[in-house]
């Protein structure tokens, strides 16, 4: 591991205070699970390491408008034990708890989960070309193992996936992303908090250096809405998502007013699709019984048709070849 520096300000007007280094990157250390591991890797090799620990941003509370606000160090099995959020935003909670370990969970932050880098193979080892790490170098993974990169809003620069069970989830529930920097505050919607590789997918965020995310707000619970985090995955547990996604339904008088889902695991950044949510309103829901009854009755219909297509072969005589032809 290379030689940094390091702090630990004891305020936000003091960390959002410090100047990144003329050379190398300032990076913030939280929970240290994804950092630590890629300094480790010698992926990450920041000369300024700030410490935030210490800062007063581990709160959980309600905004004036009826929505949440989520301190940036808030860690991730407090936010998905709240009761606030497992009652208004059941899907957060799920998302959550389907991420990593129950150790790591202890030490990651909303923060860190937001940043958290991408887990393609070639990324993690200095040894592959990655435009992500080493811009301009190339990209290992489009001819490479990308079973589990992105087929969505991928470039011919950069296939990698966002890993985040809780950006799925923070996208489906149109988080905002506040940010502060040298006494000046920004909030960004989530929707354009992850960029999309394009010819720099260096670029991951519209973060400028010594940017401090500070919190996330919810926007207020819409009543009688559904949630639900659904992840598919290689192993039961422990492991990153093939394929995920978060799913906002509001139902009433059986129809669909309001449809917001989210994927994860198959595109470069949480993936909204407003085509197929506007195309679900209005609609009923399928429910799984009445999805079942349809698969017996497809199959009732092709064996039908097997049935049926067998007796008439037996019924119709065959066409004879005549030997003229
Ligand atoms: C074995 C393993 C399995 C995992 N499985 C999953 C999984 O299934 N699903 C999932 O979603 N995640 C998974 N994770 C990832 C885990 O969720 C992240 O490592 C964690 O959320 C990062 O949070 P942290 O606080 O530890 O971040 P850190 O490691 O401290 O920081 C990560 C990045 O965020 C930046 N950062 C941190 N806080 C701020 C801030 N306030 N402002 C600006 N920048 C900031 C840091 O500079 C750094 O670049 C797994 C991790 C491991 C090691
Ligand atoms: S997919 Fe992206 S992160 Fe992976 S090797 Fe290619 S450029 Fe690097």
């Amino acid at each position: 591991m290379d030689n940094f520096h390091f702090s630990r300000p004891t305020t936000l007007t003091e960390a959002t205070a410090i100047a990144p280094p003329p050379t190398g990157a300032l990076r913030f250390i939280a929970g240290g699970t994804t950092l630590v591991d890629l300094m480790k890797l010698g992926v990450e090799t920041p000369s300024l390491i700030v410490d935030i620990n210490t800062l007063p941003l581990d709160t959980i509370e309600p905004t004036p408008d009826g929505g949440l606000k989520i301190g940036a160090l808030v860690r991730n099995s407090a936010l998905a034990q709240h009761p606030t959020v497992l009652h208004n935003y059941a899907v957060l909670s799920q998302a959550l708890l389907s991420g990593a370990s129950p150790q790591l969970r202890n030490m990651a932050t909303t923060g860190g989960n937001l940043m958290q880098r991408t887990r393609c193979i070639y990324f993690r080892d200095t040894v592959y070309a990655c435009n992500k790490r080493t811009p301009g170098s190339g990209c290992s993974a489009i001819d490479g193992h990308n079973r589990t990169l992105a087929i969505l809003g991928t470039s011919e620069h950069c296939i990698a996936t966002n890993p985040s069970d809780m950006n799925v989830a923070l996208t489906a529930l149109d988080a905002t992303v506040h940010v502060q920097n040298k006494g000046r505050d920004r909030a960004i919607p989530i929707r354009n908090f992850f960029l999309l590789p394009g010819d720099t997918p260096h670029l991951e965020h519209p973060l400028e250096p010594g940017d401090l995310i500070t919190h996330v707000t919810l926007p207020p619970p819409t009543p009688g809405v559904q949630t639900v985090y659904l992840k598919l995955r290689d192993r039961a547990s422990y492991e990153f998502a093939l394929s995920s996604a978060a799913v906002v339904l509001g139902i009433s008088d059986g129809k669909i007013h309001r449809a917001q889902f989210a994927m994860g695991g198959i595109a470069t950044r949480p993936w909204r699709s407003p085509e197929a949510e506007h195309l679900l309103q209005g609609h009923a829901p399928l429910r799984l019984s009445s999805v079942r009854q349809q698969r017996r009755t497809s199959r009732r219909t092709s064996s039908q048709r097997k049935r049926l297509q067998g007796r008439t072969s037996k019924a119709l005589p065959r066409a004879r070849t005549h030997p003229g032809n």
